[in-house]
């Protein structure tokens, strides 16, 4: 039985990637931060078969245990400060845990594996936010990267550092360039669950207004357990390598909310959107897509997914959750 170790587990994207490795089979690990954790509940109760270890990106030695107690074939990094407009107010939190943290984890990751570096296959959650002022459309992975956040640059260390590490100590160590990708289980700040659960709220009497910030950003979004399932087929490959993950689609702010309205039933979604300020960035990434087609060549991976499918999807969750009382 294949083992793996997951930063991050409390996350979207380690959720789905834990149930993936259950139904293959493998004995999942999961690194938690902090004590009282208000999520480990959540991975408790959706993941029951996962092990927790308390561990924390920015302390060597508690990756070191974690490594230690579970003594993974493969090591998936997606723990990180995530959240975009947040990274400018902590730009040194999230330098610390996005960009500092992945260092410390191919370091403890490399010091485990001792006279046989490739022994351990290490997955690094890299972001088409590195791609930022975008010098080539669509983007690939020999893009150049211009980040435009302390998430973005942050997220770039990351990326570069883990292939560093595969060339300079020749670790089986791969950096999955994932676009955005949602679920249900995206959090709230995040602007595709912002709209889906708003125009749930509306829909349901329980709210009056979204206020967004700028609707003419581009983004390519795709479905969360489609890109976890890139992450383990990139670990698979006799060869680490970098692989952009995206669906080649791309649709700005206003058609995502004009989409999540009509999907229940409502064509006059002016009515209730107003733009404020506060929502606005200091720098803005205006438009990312991705070209995917070395993943699909390679990894044999496609999206199952498209954007409507999604944005219906999420909206219907959350017409569900809130009926329920969640
Ligand atoms: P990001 O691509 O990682 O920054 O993902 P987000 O979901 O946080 O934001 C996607 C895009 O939506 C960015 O261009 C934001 O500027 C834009 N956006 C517009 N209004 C909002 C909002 O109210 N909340 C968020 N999170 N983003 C918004």
């Amino acid at each position: 039985m294949p083992t793996a170790l997951i930063t991050g587990i409390t996350g979207q994207d380690g959720l789905y990637l834990a149930e993936l490795l259950l139904a293959k089979g493998y004995d999942v690990h999961g690194v938690i931060r902090g004590q009282n954790n208000p999520r480990r509940e959540l991975v408790e109760r959706l993941v029951p078969d996962v092990r927790l270890h308390n561990g924390d990106l920015t302390d060597l030695s508690s990756l070191m245990r974690a490594l230690r107690e579970s003594q993974p074939d493969e090591v998936y990094n997606l723990g990180a400060v995530s959240f975009v407009a947040y990274s400018w107010e902590n730009a040194f939190v999230t330098s610390d845990v996005t960009a500092i943290g992945v260092l410390n984890l191919l370091e403890a990751v490399r010091l485990h594996c001792g006279d046989d570096p490739s022994s351990v296959r290490f997955y690094q959650a890299s972001s088409s936010e590195m791609f930022g002022k975008v010098q080539e459309t669509p983007q690939r992975e020999s893009t150049l990267l211009w980040p435009r956040s302390p998430y973005g640059v942050s997220k770039v260390y990351g990326h570069y550092m883990t292939i560093n590490y595969r060339e300079s100590y020749g670790m089986h160590a791969s950096s999955g360039i994932l676009f955005n990708h949602e679920s249900p289980r995206r959090g709230e700040e995040f602007v595709t669950r912002k709209v889906s659960k708003a125009v749930a709220a509306i829909k349901l009497g329980m709210q009056d207004e979204l206020v967004m910030g700028n609707l003419d950003a581009r983004r390519d979004w795709g479905f969360a357990g489609d890109y976890v399932d890139a992450m383990w087929r990139m670990l698979q490959q006799p060869e680490a390598d970098d692989y952009v993950i995206a669906t080649g689609e791309t649709h700005t702010i206003e058609e995502l909310v004009r989409v999540a309205f009509a999907h229940v039933g409502i064509d006059d979604w002016k009515r209730y959107v107003r733009q404020d300020p506060a929502f606005m960035r200091p720098a803005e990434v205006d438009e990312l897509i991705g070209d995917a087609s070395k993943a699909r060549e390679v990894l044999g991976w496609e999206p199952t997914v498209r954007f409507e499918e999604l944005v219906a999807m999420m909206v219907d969750a959350d017409v569900a959750a809130l009926k329920a009382g969640w």
